[in-house]
């Protein structure tokens, strides 16, 4: 079954985000451990760690996920930027672990003016240094789909598969945003460009490393290079786009995050509008059967 969730704000104390996910009918959240443009990180006592564990268990809001902070850049040229970016990597993932995080979502690097070829080997050398510091026991390591912006690395599945070959199998996987693969020129709102793409990626990587969806509309038209996230069906992606991912045999099984532009109730909104689209799907199914 398809999960529906979405991010939300981690402010005064973790277990709040279960709080806020059930107050929009969220089946599943993520969130950020600190603030994702500040290099501090919070203390966090017992008492906190032990209310989030405790909420964790009763609400049933799963997957838990961690988003790193947009601060971190493991592709950079200079070495005190990426040895700060592995050390917060590694703390994260040993409080995740803690936390019983499920999955930790992490934007590879961006090469800001080096060539490709060198802030990708910047990227897994850094990757390969995390994972000797500290390998996370209970939580998954992620890397997002991006959308190329300003020298972004994760652009094509072939940089992913690149990225993920230092990693583990069973400790990582990839976390999908439709916006920035739409963005980085996968179209994947007609049925021959979603083809397209499930079938690269499973024939790269294996559909099964796919682990989380990142459910947003695009602001910016096709193969536009730009992150920028937008309503569910009002972006130039559209209602079809997301019908072809919930209603797919392998898609329809992941858990799907929104990170839609806060407005109003839009989370409600953005959720209902998924929601709906597996609903018609599920009626559909049923009466044909
Ligand atoms: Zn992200």
């Amino acid at each position: 079954m398809v999960r529906i969730g979405a991010h939300v704000s981690s402010s005064k104390s973790l277990d709040l985000v279960f709080d806020r996910a059930k107050e929009i009918g969220a089946e599943t959240v993520q969130f950020f451990l600190n603030s994702p443009r500040s290099w501090s990180k919070k203390e966090r006592s017992d008492e906190e760690v032990k209310n989030f564990l405790n909420k964790k268990n009763l609400f049933h809001i799963y997957p838990v996920v961690v988003h790193a902070s947009y601060l971190y850049n493991l592709a950079s040229s200079d070495e005190t930027l990426r040895r700060k970016s592995i050390e917060g990597v590694v703390k994260d993932l040993r409080f995740c672990d803690i936390l019983e995080i499920d999955y930790y979502v992490i934007h590879p690097g961006k090469a800001k003016g080096q060539e490709e070829k060198i802030a990708i080997e910047n990227i897994k050398s850094s990757l390969d240094s995390i994972f000797s510091i500290y390998t996370p026991k209970k939580t998954t390591f992620l890397l997002e789909t991006l959308s190329g912006q300003k020298g972004e690395i994760g652009k094509t599945t072939y940089e992913i598969k690149e990225l993920l070959s230092v990693l583990p199998e069973n400790k990582s996987g990839v976390c999908v945003d439709t916006c920035h693969i739409f963005s980085a020129g996968y179209r994947i709102n007609t049925e021959d460009g979603f083809e397209a793409y499930k079938s690269e990626f499973d024939s790269l990587l294996g559909l099964e490393r796919i682990k989380v969806v990142h459910c947003n509309d695009s602001k910016t038209p096709f193969n536009s290079r730009k992150d920028r996230h937008q309503h569910i069906g009002e972006g130039s992606i559209g209602i079809k786009g997301f019908e072809l991912f919930l209603t797919d045999e392998f898609f329809g099984n992941l858990p799907y995050i929104i990170e839609t532009p806060k407005e109003n109730n839009y989370d409600v909104i953005n959720i209902e509008r998924l929601r709906r689209i597996v609903e018609k799907s599920t009626c559909v199914r049923s009466s044909e059967g």
